[in-house]
Formats: C-alpha cells, structure tokens, sequence
C-alpha cells in the first residue's frame, strides 16, 4: 500500500524547484496534489503531468502568495475540488539578497508577505478543512538558525518566523491530530540557488557533505513527515542542510 493513498495535498510554488519535487514525490506515494504558481505555467503543467503518470489527480492553480485573497482561494478550491484538505505545504518562496540599507520598504513587505503571511493565512484556511492526520509542512531555511555571510538579513527574518509559528500551531492543532513542522533546507540545487551560481563554491564549504543536494533529498524528509509514520513529528524544525548547522 503506498503511504499517502488517498491523501489530497496542496503544495504552494510546486511548479518548478523543491515544491515541484515535493509535488511530485506526494504523487509517487498516492497523494492526489495541488500546487500553486505564479508565472510558470507551463512548467506547472507539466508538474500535473508527472503527477498523473503516477496515477493521482493534479491540479494548478495561479495564486500569488503576495495576495491574501488568492492565496485563500487556493486553499478552499483545493478541498472543494478533491473534497479535502489532509497535507499543506507552505514552499513558495524568493530570495531577497543584499545590504539592509538598500532594501525599500516594499521588498520588505513582498518578502514578509510571501514568507510569513501567507503561511499563516494559508494554514489558517487549511485547518478549516483538515481532520485528525492532518499536515502543516512548511519550507524554511537553514539561515533561520545560522548567518555565516552578509546579505541575508531579510531572508533570514522572514525565514526565522516559521520556527515560532510552527511551534505555536502545533500547540493549537495538537489535540485535533494535526501536526505542524517547518524544514529547514540547506543549499539545494534549483534556479533559485544553482549549483553553477555565482556563490556555490562559497556555500560548500559551509555544508559538512561538501556538496548540494537535490530537491529529492528535500522532499523525502516532506513526504515522511506527511505520512502515519511522521505522526509523533510535530512543533519542530527539521534541517535538512548537509550539515551546515553543525
Ligand atoms: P525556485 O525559485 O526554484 O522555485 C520557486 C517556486 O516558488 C516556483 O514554483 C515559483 O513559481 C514559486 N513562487 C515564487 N514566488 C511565488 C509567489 N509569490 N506566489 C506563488 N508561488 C511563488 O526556489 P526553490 O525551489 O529553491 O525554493 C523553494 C523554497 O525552498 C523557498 O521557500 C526557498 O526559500 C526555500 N529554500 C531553498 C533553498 C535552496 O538552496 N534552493 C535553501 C533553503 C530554503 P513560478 O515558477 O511561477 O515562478
């Protein structure tokens, strides 16, 4: 039997990087999955198509994260489409990089927007629709634990609020069977952050392995958590960083 079977998921920035490999991966376990998408639609189509070869339903939905309303709208549609909500996994996301005395006060506000707002509206909707199993997963950052370099103090901020969100949450949801977790990715090969960047020889020799890794290795600990054997899993932050923290 596979672990997700039966299982709606609504995945937000699953069109291409970590959220497209987490969409992908929910399928593989029997996840019927939504993602969310601003631009890329064709690219999230073809994330629908993976998912159908796996034999689950898909859907894309172009929701900004930016917009509270969209961002709702994705929510509800999702459980009014498939009937349910069980696994939200809060993922889309920027990364805003450079001098704090550069950043406008509109960055600011699209980076907490995305980041911060959103998670919070997007679960609040989703817990409406969520019964005991239910999975609040979001996608953080290993600098919400550790800045080894300049430039990453907006990121970092907004990042650093999933850690208290997801420990309050679990505490509002825990009786109710639903848990609440933030992962914490390190350098992980996607357009955001290639392996042939600019700065990727720089952040290697931050990680203990030494090298990248692959939205896969993400996607395994998301997919282990949203499923029964992550139950006991919750109010917690998972780094998933090769070793960058330690
Ligand atoms: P990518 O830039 O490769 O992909 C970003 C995804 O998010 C795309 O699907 C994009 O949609 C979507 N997205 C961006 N902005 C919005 C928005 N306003 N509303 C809805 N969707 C949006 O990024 P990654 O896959 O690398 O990053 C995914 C998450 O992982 C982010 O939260 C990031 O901060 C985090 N992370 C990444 C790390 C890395 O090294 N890659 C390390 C640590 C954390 P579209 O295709 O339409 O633009």
């Amino acid at each position: 039997k596979l672990k997700l079977e039966n299982k709606v998921a609504l995945v937000t920035g699953g069109s291409r990087g970590i959220g497209a490999g987490i969409a992908k991966k929910l399928a593989r376990e029997g996840a019927n999955v939504v993602i969310t998408y601003t631009n890329s639609k064709e690219k999230a189509q073809a994330v629908i198509k993976d998912i159908n070869k796996f034999g689950q339903r898909g859907l894309a939905i172009q929701a900004n994260s930016a917009n509270t309303d969209e961002v709702i709208n994705a929510v509800d549609q999702t459980a009014s489409n498939f009937g349910k909500l069980d696994i939200l996994v809060n993922n889309a996301g920027i990364f805003p990089f450079g001098d704090p005395e550069d950043f406008t006060l509109e960055e600011i506000d699209r980076t907490l927007a995305i980041h911060v707002r959103a998670v919070y509206i997007a679960s609040q909707t989703a817990i409406k629709h969520m019964e005991a199993g239910g999975r609040i997963i979001s996608i953080g950052s290993c600098f919400a634990n550790r800045v080894p370099f300049p430039g990453v103090s907006l990121y970092a901020m907004s990042k650093s609020a999933l850690i208290g969100f997801t420990k309050g949450l679990a505490r509002d949801v825990g009786q109710r069977g639903i848990t609440v977790n933030v992962v914490d990715p390190g350098s992980t090969d996607t357009d955001m952050n290639p392996t042939d960047g600019p700065d990727a020889e720089e952040e290697k020799e931050w990680l203990a392995v030494g090298h990248y890794g692959n939205v896969d290795d993400i996607a395994g600990v998301v997919t282990f958590i949203a499923g029964e054997d992550g139950r006991f899993i919750t109010g917690t932050s998972v780094a998933v960083d090769g070793g960058f923290e330690a």
